[in-house]
């Protein structure tokens, strides 16, 4: 089973800009002038760098793929699942010789082939898309997500209301005003589904949810496969200790109970989620100790303010780690920042733990000779 973050920013896509890069340069000279590396080491001093330099956390709003054995789960359709869409259906590279030939000898390659490139006949792709809400960095996505446009895939959407999701998905694609493709219009085979109260399966994972307390509702997922469990929270406040308050912690806590991963919002530091009280969304510190009660082995830190730069997503994964080891010391517990572009790995033999792999890119980089 393989866990990808394609988006990880909440409520705004926020791309990072001059000041950012500056600041990790200048991050990176300051350690360059300390350890002197010979200018023929400088490739191999820029490798030892650490991720808060050489990579970004990335300012693409929520979309999240779960996979295994080629059943592919995709939770929310913000922002990043226009590249999730183009790793799954990637642009056919264009062969110089074999298109010349084609000319030649008509009819030219590809004939007959749909969207995906898949051979004519082939089944039909299967996805499923389970959302968590319809607030906008978790819809506005969808209409640049190549599979639609795929009339050789099915998409099934998964929602507590589906409704509202359906209409959600439907207003933003209203022509001419908001976008200049009908969602009628839209190729692919898409079916909506209200989750069944009991969970539902779907290929080899279990999918259970629960409701969480957030401006017009938002939903937690937990998804089990071959022993092990994820479980992914965004969009949701925990403030205060009012009965309900204190009944939907529980419930939470029970929900996540021992699961291999938590993805969690942590969108506000513990200061500011006090003075936004009412928005909807959790603080770093809380979470942290939720993920203790419920004896959670991995923790990421997920929904980042669009606000905050790479060097404050740090600083706050360090309070959290912090926090973490102060209250429960040697627990355990394992705190990281979702970043685009990386991946958890659950290794097939049972009880082995999971591995973080990096950026895509960075590891491609270092690949390369
Ligand atoms: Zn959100
Ligand atoms: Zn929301």
């Amino acid at each position: 089973m393989i866990v990808r973050f394609w988006g990880v920013r909440g409520s705004l896509p926020s791309p990072s800009g001059f000041s950012e890069l500056k600041d990790k340069i200048v991050q990176a000279v300051r350690l360059a002038l300390k350890e002197q590396p010979a200018p023929e080491d400088a490739e191999r001093f820029v490798e030892t760098l650490p991720d808060r330099i050489t990579g970004f956390v990335g300012g693409n709003t929520p979309c999240l793929e779960i996979s295994c054995q080629e059943r592919i789960l995709i939770f929310d359709a913000g922002s990043g699942i226009r590249k999730l869409g183009e790793h799954l259906t990637p642009r056919p590279e264009l062969d110089i010789e074999e298109e010349l030939r084609g000319k030649a000898k008509a009819p030219s390659r590809g004939a007959g082939a749909g969207a995906s490139g898949r051979k004519p006949h082939s089944p039909k792709r299967q996805l499923d898309l389970l959302f968590t809400h319809t607030h906008w960095d978790h819809i506005q996505g969808f209409p640049f997500f190549t599979p639609v446009y795929d009339k050789d895939t099915s998409i099934t959407i998964h929602a507590a209301n589906s409704r509202a999701v359906e209409d959600g998905l439907r207003a933003q694609q209203s022509t001419p005003l908001l976008f200049p493709i009908h969602f009628d219009e839209l190729p692919a085979d898409i079916k909506f589904r209200t989750l069944p109260e009991d969970g539902l399966k779907l290929g080899p994972f279990n999918v259970d949810f629960m409701r969480l307390p957030h401006p017009g509702g938002s939903t937690a997922y937990r998804v089990k496969a071959f022993g092990r469990t994820v479980v992914f929270a965004t969009d949701y406040e925990l403030l205060g200790d009012s009965p309900e308050v204190n009944r939907a912690r529980e419930d939470l806590r029970s929900f996540v109970q021992g699961s291999d991963v938590f993805i969690s919002d942590t969108q506000y530091t513990y200061l500011e989620s006090h003075s936004k009280e009412g928005w909807g969304h959790s603080n770093a510190l809380n979470v942290v100790e939720m993920a203790h009660a419920a004896g959670v082995k991995r923790l990421y830190l997920f929904h980042h303010d669009p606000s905050n730069n790479d060097r404050k997503l740090y600083d706050m994964l360090e309070k959290a780690s912090n926090y973490s080891e102060l209250l429960f010391p040697g627990s355990g517990l394992s705190i990281y920042l979702a970043t685009e572009g990386t991946s958890v790995e659950f290794p097939e033999t049972p009880g082995a733990p999971p591995s973080h792999r990096p950026h895509d890119e960075k590891a491609k980089r270092r690949r390369e000779p």
